[in-house]
């Protein structure tokens, strides 16, 4: 017979260990079902693991410049990647523990370990076991897309899983992807010490930001010696040697590249696949994404799908938010919906991108009648003071409404001043009120009310 419960979630990513503990709490009887790593992506392979080398990589960085700033380092700027290494793992696993313990703990809930499988649209398999529950939400989370690409076979690639076990310098990387993840390696490879290509099949990276981002971003990189190849259309691998070399087709510059190490970044693919979700019923989309409606329930009365499997968000804070808006439709008689959330994230390239909300290029196809603002970094008395004066900040605010409708801080703090921009968006205050704001003095941030001073009619 199988156990009952009253619901069950499968995966431990971002929303799944929240919402077990929102129900639990209620006194239902919750079943949670990991087959791999506590935490998921975020935790293990992604958001912490990242960032944590992101920082090993702007140590090296700025101890490199360190003369800049009157200081003195006798010798050359080393680093060791087991350490660096090391380090990030024991920052993972802290977090990966913790959340296991945590959930283990947890009253009313009954942690399952093992791959789960819909045997239909209320039971669950998870190895030899049966479970059934009237609620089921799924997040399961995606991994890296490996498109099939022509001599990828005979080469031997990373992912941004296999990473985590890179405790060495590939001395010649390349890096397949440029956008938000294929940036980050590649950039904290380059400070590490590897000499770096980033191969991208579009025009420019992170294509989906303003051209002038893109360029910004493009600068940045190229400051550091990181080396771009764009417009690779016709990709294609080959062994030669110990090398592996990538034909490219650019437009510009010699048509192949080589390297030691090849890091695909070229998107992810949700784990949809191995779920048995025809056995449910559940629809999904071309791309294998769970289809669901604003408050993330799916084709099947009794099944959501939060977080990247639903396709709806690709990042820690979308899908944690996932977790709230269907524990407030079921718990707190609250209709949070996916539409009331602003697209906003941070590329963690050093200095980072902020964003928040529509691209410039965004508001243009819409045709809204808008002002716009923008100040480089240079300008910034806060970044002059680190010596860290690369990007800009800019704003996009509705001409009618004075509401703000998007903005795009890339430089040193940019990450954490955009959300200053972010509430006032929440709020749907009119930008005159982040205008006339007293910031604290030196900070990125006070500058977003100089710059709002500066407002001009978006023209053609
Ligand atoms: C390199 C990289 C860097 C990133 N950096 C950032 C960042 O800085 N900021 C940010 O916001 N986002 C970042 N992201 C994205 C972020 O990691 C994801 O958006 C987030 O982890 C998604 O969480 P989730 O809850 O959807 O699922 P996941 O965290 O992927 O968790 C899903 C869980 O479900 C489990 N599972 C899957 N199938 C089954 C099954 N059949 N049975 C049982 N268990 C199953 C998996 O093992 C996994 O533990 C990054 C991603 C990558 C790859």
């Amino acid at each position: 017979m199988p156990t009952r419960y009253d619901a069950i979630i499968i995966g431990t990513g971002q929303a799944g260990p929240f919402l077990a503990q929102r129900l639990a709490k209620t006194g239902m009887k919750v079943a949670i079902i990991e087959r791999k790593l506590f935490g998921g992506t975020c935790v293990n392979t992604g958001c912490t693991p990242t960032k944590a080398m992101v920082a090993s990589a702007y140590a090296a960085h700025l101890a490199r410049r360190a003369g800049d700033f009157g200081v003195t380092i006798p010798g050359p700027v080393s680093v060791d990647m087991r350490r660096v290494k090391e380090r990030k793992d024991a920052i993972s696993s802290d977090s990966r523990i913790g959340l296991e313990k945590w959930l283990k703990q947890m009253q009313n809930c009954t942690v399952y370990e093992g791959h789960a499988r819909f045997a239909s649209p209320q039971m669950i398999s998870v190895g030899s076991e049966a479970i059934t529950a009237d609620r089921i939400f799924i997040n399961v989370g995606g991994r890296a897309l490996v498109p099939p690409m022509p001599g990828l076979d005979e080469v031997s690639y990373l992912t941004n899983s296999s990473m985590m076990d890179v405790d060495f310098l590939p001395p010649r990387l390349i890096v397949v992807g440029g956008s938000y993840v294929g940036l980050e390696f590649g950039q904290m490879f380059r400070r590490f010490g590897s000499e770096v290509t980033i191969v991208e099949m579009g025009p420019r990276l992170v294509g989906r930001e303003d051209e002038d981002v893109s360029a910004a971003v493009a600068d940045i990189l190229t400051a550091e010696g990181v080396q771009l190849r764009l417009n690779a259309k016709c990709l294609g691998f080959a062994k030669r040697g110990d090398e592996i070399v990538a034909r490219l087709d650019c437009d510009q510059g010699p048509n192949e590249t080589s390297g030691t190490h090849l890091l695909l970044a070229v998107g992810r693919r949700p784990n949809t696949d191995d779920l048995g979700l025809e056995k449910a019923g559940v629809a999904v989309d071309a791309r294998g994404y769970i289809v669901v409606d604003d408050q993330l329930r799916t084709s099947v009365p009794g099944i959501w799908a939060l977080g990247d499997c639903n396709g709806k968000g690709a990042f820690t804070h979308t899908s944690y938010n996932d977790g709230e808006i269907v524990a407030a439709n079921l718990l707190d008689n609250d209709p949070r919906r996916v539409s009331d959330r602003i697209p906003a994230y941070a590329l963690y390239i050093d200095p980072p991108l902020g964003r928040a909300g529509l691209t410039e290029a965004q508001v243009r196809k819409a045709g809204r009648k808008a002002l716009v603002a923008k100040r480089p970094m240079t300008r910034v008395s806060r970044a002059v003071e680190k010596g860290e004066t690369q990007g800009f900040m800019k704003i996009v605010v509705d001409a009618d409404t004075r509401e703000i409708l998007g903005a795009a801080i890339l430089g040193v703090g940019g990450d954490e001043a955009i959300h200053c921009i972010l509430d006032v968006m929440y709020a749907k205050a009119p930008y005159t009120v982040l205008q006339r704001a007293v910031h604290i003095h030196p900070t990125v941030s006070e500058l977003i009310p100089t710059m709002l001073g500066d407002l001009q009619p978006l023209t053609d």
